[in-house]
């Protein structure tokens, strides 16, 4: 399995978590491998493994959307335009913020549709 960041292993943990119904996993994992019994998605490594790639590229264009909702692409605040010295700097700061969000955010959505279901 590509490893996963932590915020990448959330998004799809409690995906799988909703979605998963009863069933017995075939991943080879290590609670299978001490147990010689399939652990039928009681660890994380399979509720994962579980999660196909048409539905991480539904999580990933989710996120997006989320993304461009709350924080949409935008202009950099000008410092020629109507802004006084006090509320131009805030306003680049709050213009930073969002944008190192869309970032982050964009960043898990790449790394879910990068990943192997
Ligand atoms: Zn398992």
């Amino acid at each position: 399995m590509t490893e996963l960041s932590p915020a990448a292993q959330e998004v799809l943990l409690n995906y799988g978590n909703k979605s998963r119904g009863p069933g017995m996993c075939i991943s080879l994992c290590q609670a299978w491998m001490d147990g010689d019994e399939p652990c039928n998605f009681a660890c994380d490594a399979c509720r994962i493994a579980a999660i196909s790639k048409p539905e991480r590229s539904g999580l990933a264009a989710a996120l997006r959307a989320a993304a461009d909702q709350v924080v949409p692409e935008e202009r950099k605040p000008s410092a020629d335009s109507d802004y006084h010295l006090m509320n131009w700097t805030k306003a680049l700061d709050t213009y930073y913020q969002r944008k190192q969000t869309r970032a982050e955010i964009l960043a898990i959505a790449a790394e879910l549709e990068g990943s192997n279901g």
